[in-house]
């Protein structure tokens, strides 16, 4: 196949249609598949030829997106998972079980903390969360015995931390194990995470991918470069026979496309948080314009970055393309083009101002969302996190006069004209 360029993959990769074929992906809105004999379908139960039988474990519609969002990351494979949190689960939990560990940066979304801190937990996987500004020597120290994975979010929400991918990646191979991260809010369109030999991408692709809020969903990307079998004391899962396929070896059968198979085949069977068809169908409308809409939300969130921070009435700012910014360097290196369309802040007067900051607001909606194309707002200490006192919600990364701005694709103009009158209604 023509290896594309990435704004055409964004358009062209996936569903390859054939004389006569519906130009458009077509919705495969069927939960079977009719085949001719028992015998052909035993075949493909015995995971002995690809095909279709039942859309628990694979449609064409998923699969054809599946396939984008694999060529987008330049990874070997890909599975769309119901949602974010499905995702990341999945992709922790095919390599880990009940008396393993793993390492992960604390700067990551709420959702994925509690599923590691609580939920994984209570499956009896261990974790230890580190600062990712954490020293390699530091980090070194915390790999044990039964290390199974390192996680990261490449751009955290809502903190907005940059992840030093490299040196992650370099502290988990040296343990023999893989670096898996989330990099929902960069996209592939500003960071391909495999280039800075991370092994595993997770997507939250309710967020930009989708990016008009339509779409709840979530996709795991392998890389193929983690060389399973070197390690393969870690990962029986993988490396010896599995005896619910037959005593299939996923690394013997499946090479480099081990990982992605022992997911669907495993895991998607077993727990089944499968992306619906009508749902990749829009995810994928999505993805055609991801370039064009991303570019947009950064040039603009920079736009409205840049004059926040001339305010008066804002007491700081936090946008990876701030000189000010914390993680301004590692941003310049790992996302050169823009980070996302995500900027925090905090207004003079505290919760109190916060919350009639965002009353004032006209253009910019209150929602418990980011990443689409409608302007919205989000104050935690009032929202998400209103049973927290303001010592709980500076303990947990945010503070009283937190705001999440989720800067759309609208007119920039219109978008600062909107806080500016919002701030002067605060004063
Ligand atoms: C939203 C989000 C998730 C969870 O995704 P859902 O689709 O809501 O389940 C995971 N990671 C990040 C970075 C997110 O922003």
């Amino acid at each position: 196949m023509t290896d594309y360029r990435f704004d055409t993959k964004c358009v062209q990769s996936g569903w390859k249609p054939k004389s006569g074929e519906p130009r458009v992906l077509p919705i495969i809105q069927s939960t079977t598949y009719k085949y001719d004999s028992s015998l052909e379908m035993g075949r493909l139960f015995d995971l002995e030829e690809d095909g279709y039988f039942y859309s628990r474990l694979a449609n064409p519609t998923c699969d054809a997106v599946a396939q984008k969002i694999a060529d987008l990351e330049g990874g070997v494979g890909a599975v769309l998972t119901s949602s974010g949190q499905a995702a990341s689960f999945y992709s922790m939990f095919n390599i880990c079980g009940a008396g393993d560990h793993i390492i992960s940066s604390a700067a990551i979304y709420g959702g994925t903390f509690n599923l590691i801190g609580v939920t994984m937990k209570k499956l009896g996987i261990d974790c230890t969360f580190v600062d990712p500004g954490i020293s390699e020597d530091e980090l070194d120290s915390l790999f044990r015995p039964n290390t199974k994975l390192v996680f990261g979010e490449t751009l955290s929400n809502p903190a907005l931390s940059v992840l030093d991918i490299e040196k992650f990646a370099r502290a988990a191979h040296s343990h023999g194990v893989p670096l898996i991260v989330d990099n929902t809010f960069p996209t592939p369109v500003n960071l391909r995470p495999f280039e800075w030999d991370a092994d595993i991408v997770t997507h939250s692709t309710t967020k930009y991918m989708d990016g008009h809020a339509v779409a709840l969903g979530g996709c795991v990307v392998d890389s193929g470069n983690f060389d399973w079998t070197a390690n393969a004391g870690r990962f029986p899962g993988l490396t010896t026979p599995d005896d619910s396929y037959h005593g299939i070896t996923y690394t013997e059968k499946f090479g480099k496309v081990a990982y992605t198979t022992k997911l669907v085949a495993q895991i998607q069977r077993d727990l089944g948080s499968v992306q619906s068809p009508m749902n990749a169908f829009l995810l994928n409308l999505g993805l055609e314009t991801l370039p064009l809409r991303v570019r947009r939300h950064c040039e603009n969130a920079q736009k409205v970055a840049e004059f926040l921070e001339s305010s008066d009435s804002v007491t700081w700012v936090n946008y990876p393309g701030l000189p000010s910014c914390a993680s301004y360097e590692l941003a310049k290196k790992y996302l050169p083009h823009g980070s996302s369309g995500v900027v925090s802040f905090g207004v003079k007067g505290g919760r109190e101002a916060a919350t009639r900051f965002m009353d004032s607001l006209k253009l910019a909606a209150v929602v418990t969302h980011v990443a689409d194309a409608r302007t919205c707002v989000l104050h935690p200490a009032s929202t998400t996190h209103r049973q927290l006192t303001d010592e709980q919600l500076i303990a947990c990364g945010t503070s009283p006069d937190l705001i999440r701005l989720s800067v759309g694709i609208e007119d920039p103009e219109d978008i600062i004209e909107d806080i500016a009158q919002a701030l002067n209604a605060v004063r």
